[in-house]
């Protein structure tokens, strides 16, 4: 049922409300041109604006991977692309060494970047739409608001269930939620974290699948548990591959780790094959515990799937020194005899 009132009566309930972009409570973001971009029909919304505007010009609010997704599809239409966001710092979570690819690649494909200006309105004009900060303004005929998400969880606040992190649904690992006959899945609500054993919340596909595929399961009686979270996440920037799993220096420090870090450069190929290019890792492991925390790579092949295997040592509970005694692939086309997750173990033992 759509947008109408009922009652219906139920024995177990499940909340799987997703989440929802968040949209600065500034004049203008209902202008017509501003859009966001959750779902098919704000895709199929903005396909249609696009053909009936001649749009030479976005701007993308946010610099997360939606916004860095969309600079690529905006590129391909030859649509001139500036990325605007408050903060001073392009990628917070990674190693500056690392970001700083990141933002190349999206200058090389004529992206301006523009860090710490905090939006303070949008405006109509003749020419279509002005975005205005408070030291910098940008003409456009388009606005993409894309500076998060937060989970819709309205409907179980009100019903008086705990809530969790970012205020998602606080669940168990049977996704009950504090109610014994209400249950709770994917965006909207929380999960454990595999490396910090806390409550966090990670909105990505794969978790609100498999919580989803859980609940019915547990409806039925099958008592399924689900583990929990490595905050295993790839993007693609134009010709780069971003992967991240795990934590960063920054969350290490603030769950009591001690965190060390190693960053390195290795290739996607073996030296003696051609077409290889620079692959960069940022590891970090923990100084007390030895254990690993967290694993970020960047480069044009092979960081998307290689992410995979530190993904699963987090899981593990592996230390740094278990990790680099693995027994990893290697064929000249897929990379160096020593993997590059190898080779930053290595480099992070060095300095833990
Ligand atoms: C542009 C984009 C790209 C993405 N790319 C990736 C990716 O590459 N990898 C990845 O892992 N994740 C990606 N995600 C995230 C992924 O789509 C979400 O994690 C996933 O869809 C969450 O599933 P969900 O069922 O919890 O929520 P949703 O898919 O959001 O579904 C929630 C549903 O609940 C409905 N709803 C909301 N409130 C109510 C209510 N009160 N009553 C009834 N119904 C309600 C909503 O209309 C919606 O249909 C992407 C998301 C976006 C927007």
């Amino acid at each position: 049922m759509r947008g109408g009132t009922f009652e219906f009566p139920y024995d177990k309930l499940l909340i799987a409300t997703g989440a929802a972009p968040h949209v600065p409570d500034v004049p203008g973001t209902d202008l017509p041109g501003v859009m966001v971009l959750k779902n098919l029909d704000d895709g199929r919304k903005m396909k249609q604006f696009l053909q009936e505007i001649p749009v030479r010009k976005t701007v993308i609010l946010g610099m997360g991977y939606i916004a860095m997704e969309m600079c690529e599809a905006m590129r391909a239409r030859e649509i001139e692309v500036d990325m605007v966001k408050p903060g001073p710092v392009f990628i917070p979570w990674m190693n500056p060494q690392l970001a700083s690819l990141v933002r190349k690649e999206l200058e090389a494909n004529q992206v301006g970047v523009h860090l710490g200006h905090l939006l303070h309105k949008i405006v109509k004009t003749e020419k279509g739409l002005k975005v205005i900060c408070e030291d910098l303004i940008l003409d456009c005929q388009m606005v993409l608001i894309a500076v998060g998400i937060r989970p819709c969880s309205e409907l179980a606040e009100k019903a008086g269930l705990i809530l969790g992190p970012s205020k998602s649904i606080a669940v168990d690992k049977k996704m009950l939620t504090s109610d014994e006959n209400i249950y709770a899945a994917g965006d909207c609500s929380d999960a454990y974290h595999v490396v910090t054993g806390q409550k966090t919340w990670i909105p990505l596909a794969l978790r609100a699948n498999r919580a989803g595929w859980a609940v019915a399961d547990n409806v039925l009686g099958a008592g399924i548990e689900v583990e929990g979270v490595a905050g295993t996440a790839v993007y693609k920037v134009f010709d780069l591959e971003v992967a991240r799993t795990g934590l960063s220096v920054e969350d290490a420090k603030k769950h009591s780790f001690e965190p060390s870090e190693a960053v390195i450069e290795s290739r996607t190929r073996a030296h003696t094959y051609p077409g290889g290019s620079p692959l960069f890792v940022e590891m970090v492991g923990d100084r007390k515990s030895g254990r690993l925390l967290g694993v970020h790579i960047v480069g044009k092949e092979g960081a998307a799937h290689r992410i995979n295997a530190p993904a699963v040592a987090l899981h593990a509970g592996m230390t740094v020194e278990e990790f680099s005694q693995t027994d990893l692939a290697y064929a000249p086309p897929f990379g160096p005899s020593w993997d590059p997750m190898l080779t930053a173990s290595n480099q992070l033992l060095k300095g833990m």
